[in-house]
C-alpha cells in the first residue's frame, strides 16, 4: 500500500475537485432525449480544458471518457447515441489524471421522474458510501468499510455486487488494496494515514449476481434489477476520512 505525503494529497484533491466539477455539470445536462455520447463528450471537453486527461479512456481498450451505465448495467456502460428516457437512472463514472495524480467518483442520477423504488436504491447506495467513508480512521481495519456498506444495504432489502471492489489510488487509477463492499469488520490491514481508497459500493435492487455483455465491458444484473453506483475517494487522515474534492469538512 502507498502511503501519500500531504502534498500529494493536495494535488489528489485538486484531480478530484474536478472529477466533481464534472459531474456537477453533468448532473445539470441530464434530462430524458439527451444521449450518453452527448454527456462524454462534455467531460472529456471539460477535463482536456482544464490540462487534464481523461483515465478510462483507453484504459485496457475503453472506448470512451466516462463509464455511463443505464438501469440494469452496473457498472462500465460505454456511452452511445441511445436517448435517455424519462424514469431511467443513469451511473457515471469519471476518472481523471492531473499533474500526475487520478481522480475517480461516480454517482447515479434519476433521469425525469422515477419510481419510489428506484429513489430508494439511490438513497440507499449513497447512504451505504456516506456509512463507508464514516469507518474510515487510522487504526480502523480494511474490511470494516466493506462491512459498513454492507450492513447498510442489506438492512435496507437490497445486495451487494461481489464481483467488482473498490481500489487504492494515486499515481495508478488502480492500487493496493481492493476495497470489496462486503465482509466481516476486523479484519485485513489495518488503515493508516496517506492511504487513499476509491470506495464504490454497486448495489443491485434483486440478486447480486452479475452477467456480461459481449463488448466484454458491460456488467448488468443477473436478474434484470436496476442497480446504482456512488464513489468517493477518501484520504485516511489523522483526523479522520477526507473525502477529496469535495472541500473543507465534506
Ligand atoms: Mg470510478
Ligand atoms: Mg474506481
Amino acid at each position: 500500500m502507498v502511503l501519500k505525503t500531504k502534498g500529494e494529497l493536495e494535488l489528489m484533491d485538486q484531480a478530484n475537485a474536478l472529477v466533481h466539477e464534472v459531474l456537477d455539470h453533468l448532473g445539470g445536462l441530464i434530462a430524458p432525449g439527451v444521449t450518453t455520447r452527448e454527456l462524454d463528450g462534455t467531460a472529456e471537453k471539460m477535463i482536456r480544458g482544464a490540462g487534464a486527461v481523461p483515465a478510462f479512456l483507453h484504459y485496457k481498450g475503453f472506448p470512451a471518457t466516462l463509464c455511463t451505465s443505464i438501469n440494469d448495467v452496473i457498472v462500465h456502460g460505454i456511452p452511445d447515441d441511445t436517448p435517455l428516457e424519462d424514469g431511467d437512472i443513469i451511473g457515471i463514472d469519471c476518472g481523471v489524471l492531473f499533474k500526475g495524480y487520478y481522480g475517480d467518483s461516480a454517482r447515479t442520477f434519476a433521469v425525469g421522474e422515477v419510481s419510489a423504488g428506484a429513489l430508494e436504491l439511490l438513497d440507499v447506495t449513497r447512504g451505504s458510501l456516506e456509512k463507508a467513508v464514516e469507518s474510515v480512521r487510522p487504526g480502523a481495519h480494511l474490511s470494516d468499510i466493506g462491512h459498513a456498506v454492507q450492513n447498510h444495504v442489506e438492512s435496507h432489502g437490497f445486495t451487494v455486487v461481489r464481483e467488482f471492489v473498490g481500489h487504492g489510488i494515486g499515481t495508478a487509477l488502480h492500487e493496493d488494496p481492493q476495497v470489496p463492499n462486503f465482509g466481516r469488520p476486523g479484519r485485513g490491514p489495518r488503515l493508516k494515514p496517506g492511504l487513499v481508497l476509491a470506495i464504490e459500493p454497486m448495489v443491485n435492487a434483486g440478486v447480486p449476481g452479475v452477467k456480461m455483455d459481449r463488448d466484454g465491458w458491460t456488467a448488468r444484473t443477473e436478474d434484470g434489477s436496476l442497480s446504482a453506483h456512488f464513489e468517493f475517494s477518501v484520504a485516511v487522515t489523522e483526523s479522520g476520512p477526507r473525502v477529496l474534492g469535495r472541500g473543507a469538512g465534506a
